[in-house]
């Protein structure tokens, strides 16, 4: 077994479409970045590749790179998902949290868990996505951006 441990974060850019876990949030505006700025997915993408050591997103999915402007994250885990599988490991389960202030994310976290699974073949029951505020404290706190967390486990293939 290996554990990974990813963390990311983004500024809100209300121009932009927002994306968390897969799932695309109507209610506010969206995060600034190369790539959709699914945090969610670019911490659970760097737990993946820590669990292996196999470095990080920025490594394989650099912002210079025209290839992954606007691409969706969930494109990138569905590569990230491949790298794993030809390293002979599988995503034993894996445990997000998203820090946001905005928007309420309760409503989403079953469809995020499901698009998560989806991508990476494996039951629902083996992701968990959890939401939680700052209480107003910090960047996340002043509705400048929003952070996630994510550990995963990866079982080595018989
Ligand atoms: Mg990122």
């Amino acid at each position: 077994m290996r554990i990974g441990h990813g963390y990311d974060a983004h500024r809100f850019d209300e121009e932009r479409p927002l994306y968390l876990g897969g799932v695309p949030i109507s209610e506010t505006g969206g995060l600034l970045g190369h790539s959709d700025a699914d945090v969610a997915l670019h911490a659970l993408m760097d737990a993946m590749l820590g669990a292996l050591a196999l470095g990080d997103i920025g490594k394989f999915f650099p912002p210079t790179d025209a290839t992954w402007k606007d691409v969706r994250s969930t494109e990138l885990l569905r590569i990230v998902c491949k790298k794993i599988a030809e390293a002979g490991y599988t995503l034993g389960n894996a445990d997000i949290t998203v820090v946001a202030q905005k928007p309420r994310l309760s409503p989403y976290i079953d469809r995020m868990r499901r698009a998560i699974a989806d991508v990476a073949g494996t039951e629902i029951s083996n992701i968990s996505v959890k939401a939680t505020t700052t209480e107003r404290m910090g960047f996340t706190g002043r509705e400048e951006g929003i952070a996630a967390e994510a550990v995963c486990l990866l079982y080595k293939n018989k």
